[in-house]
């Protein structure tokens, strides 16, 4: 890949993918958890990151707060900057995922065109993306509300709140389909773990 207008050049690796993924034992990927704000991504997020590095598997998760702390601390909530808060993240996602790490994502992600976006970014890398959609109704997230942020976002406190003031488009065809009104957080980290190896990621 060369840019002549911009006079960037892509670099190859030394390194090779399987080279990789042979030292590591088991492929790299991106996890994407997608649901409303309570669902569970962050509780499923770091089970499941706990058993996978237990099982000698490289795994990291990328949380929505934790990211908007630093490299997208210049955005906010509205829709073209949750689209770019996603272009970004599907980016790094790709970075993780190229580098043999297995890397689950926590955003809410609300816009199926924006998980559709990271999708390609990884496919278009020969790289595995499975959107887990983590679902749970409205009434069973804000009966939870972990953060306090339904009750704000009732009061009118926060503007573009999803699910009340905001869309959440559901996933259409999503690899994983979690209804954590339904399963104990074991079991959907068994669900996902269960389809990595079944795919043979890892
Ligand atoms: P999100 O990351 O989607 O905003 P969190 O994981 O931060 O959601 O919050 C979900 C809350 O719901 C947590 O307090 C968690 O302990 C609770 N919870 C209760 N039952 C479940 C379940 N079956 N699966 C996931 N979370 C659950």
């Amino acid at each position: 890949m060369s840019s002549n207008d911009k006079n960037i050049t892509w670099h190859h690796s030394g390194v090779s993918r399987e080279a990789r993924q042979s030292a590591f034992g088991h492929k790299g990927a991106t996890i994407w958890l997608t649901g409303l704000s309570g669902s569970g991504k962050s509780t499923i997020a770091v089970e499941l990151e706990k058993v996978l590095f237990q099982k000698g598997i490289k795994a990291y998760i990328l949380d929505g707060d934790n990211i908007r702390f630093g490299l997208n601390k210049d955005l906010g909530f509205s829709a073209s900057d949750r689209t770019e808060n996603i272009r970004r993240i599907s980016e790094v996602c790709r970075l993780f995922a190229d580098a043999n790490i297995v890397c689950i994502a926590c955003f809410i992600s609300p816009y199926v065109a924006d998980r559709d976006q990271a999708r390609a970014i990884h496919v278009e890398s020969g790289l595995d993306f499975v959107e887990v959609f983590v679902d749970s109704s409205i009434e069973v997230a804000e009966s939870r509300d972990p953060k306090g942020l339904y009750q704000k976002a009732r009061q009118g406190l926060i503007k573009e709140f999803t699910g009340i003031s905001a869309p959440y488009e559901e996933p259409v065809k999503p690899e994983i389909h979690l209804d954590t009104g339904d399963l104990a957080v074991n079991e959907s980290v068994d669900n996902i773990v269960e389809y990595l190896t079944l795919k043979k990621i890892i």
